[in-house]
């Protein structure tokens, strides 16, 4: 049986059928060239890999020449955990209830078919895009994301492919459709303070010099000033110390060492190099240089912020015209793929409600279906007018 490409509920019920949980394609990109190419897209499915991680299967569709507006997306799914406790299985499609059940279903192929509906809607009856439009769709978004949207950016500009805008469908919406459209990320940054130590015999301390005794200056450096006051568009950054080692188990010894690790989400006033700067600056003044030693993990989230313009106001415009409601810009929540696209593009994300991504029962209104093809057929016709 045919999938009408107009039905955002034909079509995300299709994408749930296939089990892609990352790394797996798990058919679900092979799905949306056989529903993109009819309408006319140019279909390109790279596969990226890199050592240590799995190959990633990717999406690249454009209609039209020129600058395209991109929107952007994810197929792959994370895993269900126990299948036995869904209501409807989870790669079932089933619609009980109104809503319609799956892994996916709000994160995201849920959007992916609204985007498909809404090209496909345009395109009715001899109908043309407002422009060149272009499907830019990985397999690798929940995973490590390092064969996914970044490579596939790369990829895309090497051919001299050339972006207006972009549309990613991330479930953005807390409680409503209409709710929340992000404007920008907070960066992230992890590292760890190891304080050096001399273990010993705990009644002898002086043969032995104890490191636990400097997690207190370290954590009044770390948490005692707050980095910023945040800004326009974002929370203050903040960071949570998540982790502190030290010990051997046993009563009778000093540990010879101390660790904590921290992470810091982190607003448009910083960037991870400004930062490192900072936090080193703060434990030399609370420890001196050289008495500890610091290291952080590999960054590749900056925050970044799509200042209140077109493509914003494209996108807040479709909300309204089919909610009623001005979406709240904000910038909170995890990183995402938009991470990567902003150096390409101005980027705003608007998507399905998220109360249940990831969990079991994962699931959407059906309703909701129509009106985010609406609202993307609005947010298309709007970044072109
Ligand atoms: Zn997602």
């Amino acid at each position: 049986m045919s999938i009408d490409p107009r039905d955002p509920v034909a079509v995300a019920q299709a994408l749930i059928r296939c089990e892609s949980v990352t790394p797996a394609e798990g058919g679900a990109q092979a799905l949306l060239e056989s529903l993109l190419a009819p309408l006319g897209f140019e279909v390109w499915r790279p596969t990226f890999s890199d050592e240590g991680t799995p190959d990633v299967a990717n999406l690249y569709a454009r209609r039209g020449e020129g600058e395209a507006f991109v929107l952007a997306g994810h197929t792959d799914v994370v895993p269900t955990g126990d299948e036995a406790r869904w209501t409807e299985g989870p790669f079932s499609g089933a619609i009980a209830g109104g809503e319609l059940y799956g892994r996916g279903a709000v994160d995201m192929k849920g959007a992916i078919a609204c985007m498909v509906a809404a090209v496909a809607r345009a395109l009715d009856g001899g109908g043309e895009l407002p422009g060149p439009v272009a499907f830019l769709i990985t397999g690798d978004e929940e995973g490590p994301a390092i064969n996914g949207t970044a490579k596939l950016l790369e990829w895309a500009h090497a051919r001299g492919e050339r972006f207006s805008g972009c549309l990613l469908g991330e479930p953005t919406n807390p409680e409503a459709l209409g709710d929340v459209a992000k404007i920008g990320r907070r960066g992230s940054l992890s590292g760890t303070v190891t304080l050096p130590g001399v273990q010993g015999h705990v009644a002898y301390p002086h043969l032995a010099r104890n490191p636990v005794r400097e997690l207190a200056p370290a954590l009044t450096a770390l948490l005692g000033e707050p980095l910023d006051e945040g800004t326009e568009h974002f929370e203050p950054s903040n960071l949570e110390v998540v982790g502190v080692r030290s010990g051997t188990g046993a009563f009778n010894v000093i540990p010879g060492e101390a660790a904590l690790q921290f992470n810091v989400r982190f607003n448009d006033l910083h960037t991870a190099d400004s930062l490192m700067a900072l936090i080193r600056d703060r434990l030399d003044d609370a420890l001196g240089a050289g008495a500890y030693a610091l290291a952080f993990e590999p960054s590749n989230a900056d925050a970044f912020l799509t200042a209140p313009g077109p493509l914003v106001e494209a996108v807040s415009a479709a909300i309204e015209a089919e909610t009623g409601r001005r979406p709240a810009l904000t910038t909170g929540g995890g990183t995402s793929d938009a991470r990567f696209i902003k150096s390409y593009c101005p980027v705003i994300e608007f998507g399905l409600v998220g109360q249940t991504m990831h969990q079991t029962d994962e699931r959407v209104a059906v309703a909701d279906l129509e009106t985010l093809t609406r609202i993307y057929g609005r947010a298309l016709a709007n970044a072109f007018g």
